[in-house]
């Protein structure tokens, strides 16, 4: 049986499994099946890669005026991160003050509850970065 789709995606956000091109070596995540650099190029040579989760902080926003779902964390960090792989993410730094996050931080992925539908709904999760 096929496994579907949403699935698949779901797995690959988990296991931060991305793609490497095989034509220009650029790495990608969420992993992609068309190297945006080579195009035609690169199908049939993408390649998965399973990133190491690490990276530093290029930049970063602290975040005063949370949405209603952050409500419970309020001050956060969101940056931009440098993943060893190359790939650029931007995402939640977690279990830091805010006022101690620094750019070129070294920092690692970790899974986290991201949000919740509804008061008993689908609980979302995803990964978001510590200090390393
Ligand atoms: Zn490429």
């Amino acid at each position: 049986m096929a496994i579907p789709r949403f699935w698949r995606e779901i797995a690959s956000r988990y296991n931060l499994i991305g793609t490497k091109c095989g034509s220009c070596g650029i790495v990608d995540f969420p992993p992609r099946t068309v190297c945006p650099s080579c195009g035609r190029r690169s199908i049939g040579k993408m390649q998965k890669l399973r990133l190491s989760g690490k990276g530093v902080v290029v930049t970063y926003t602290v975040i005063h005026d949370a949405p209603a779902q952050f409500e419970m964390q309020k001050p956060y960090v969101m940056a931009m991160v440098a993943m060893d792989e190359g790939v650029r993410l931007t995402s939640q730094i977690i279990d830091v003050n805010p006022g101690d996050v620094t750019i070129g931080m070294r920092v690692q992925a970790t899974f986290r509850k991201l949000g919740q539908e509804g008061e008993a709904g689908v609980i979302h999760y995803g990964y978001k970065f510590r200090p390393a």
